[in-house]
């Protein structure tokens, strides 16, 4: 393997409607992958088995206030009732150095992420049928029915802006979700645009 001294990292958005599946097959991802997994802030209350700094960081409405207004975040958004946010700083030092980052953000971040970063790669997931989905969102166990009726909502309205994005990858088993991400990764890593410094420098011939 060639050792890749001047590649930037990748920095990939996936969306998807809530309970599709996001977190589970990005977890099985990084199992497979070298992968950085960007850890948002949000103001939203821990679900049951989620943990600060893992799943996300977990402040409130005033320290989130604060990140805003110190221009902290890359994209934030409001997603019922509750901000949602990426800090900038891990992001680029893990970019810098050559590491993909994946972001977990939902269609409006998506957007502002490819204004500010055009370079991004968008993919967003759908379950295999809206039905599936009210069923993982019942299963998960962690809502209550309001709160799920406002997810599905609003996953008829993220749907309208599945053609910004780069990518459809269709979770109905979480080793072909993953599977397809892995490809899509692999063939953004094989483009010329990235592969430059390889004729381009040291080992040109
Ligand atoms: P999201 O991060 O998109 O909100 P989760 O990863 O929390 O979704 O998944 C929602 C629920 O669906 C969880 O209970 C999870 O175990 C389940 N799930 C995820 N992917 C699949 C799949 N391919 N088939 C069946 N259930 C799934
Ligand atoms: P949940 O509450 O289900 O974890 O997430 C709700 C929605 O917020 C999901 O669609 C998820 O993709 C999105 N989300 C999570 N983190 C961020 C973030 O940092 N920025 C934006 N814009 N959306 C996020």
């Amino acid at each position: 393997m060639i050792p890749n001294k001047n590649k930037k990292g990748q920095l990939v958005v996936l969306s998807g409607p809530s309970g599709v599946g996001k977190s589970t097959v990005i977890a099985e991802l990084m199992a497979q992958r070298k992968l950085f997994f960007s850890v948002s802030y949000t103001t939203r209350q821990p679900r049951v088995g989620e943990a600060d700094g893992v799943n996300y960081n977990f402040v409130s409405r005033e320290e989130f206030q604060r990140m805003i207004d110190a221009d902290e975040l890359l994209e934030y958004t409001q997603y019922q009732g509750n901000y949602y946010g990426t800090s900038l700083k891990i992001l680029r030092e893990k970019l810098d150095a050559g590491v993909d980052v994946l972001l977990d953000v939902e269609v409006e971040g998506a957007g502002n992420v490819r204004r500010r970063c055009p370079d991004a790669l968008l993919i967003f997931m759908i379950p295999p049928s809206f039905e599936e989905l009210s069923r993982r969102l019942h299963g998960r166990n962690t809502d209550n029915e309001q709160v799920i009726a406002g997810r599905l909502a609003r996953a008829r309205e993220e749907y309208k802006e599945i053609p910004k994005y780069d990518y459809l990858v269709i979770n109905d088993k979480v080793a072909h979700a993953v599977a397809e991400i892995e490809a899509i990764l692999t063939a953004a890593e094989c483009r010329m645009a990235n592969r430059k410094y390889i004729v381009e420098g040291d080992y040109a011939l």
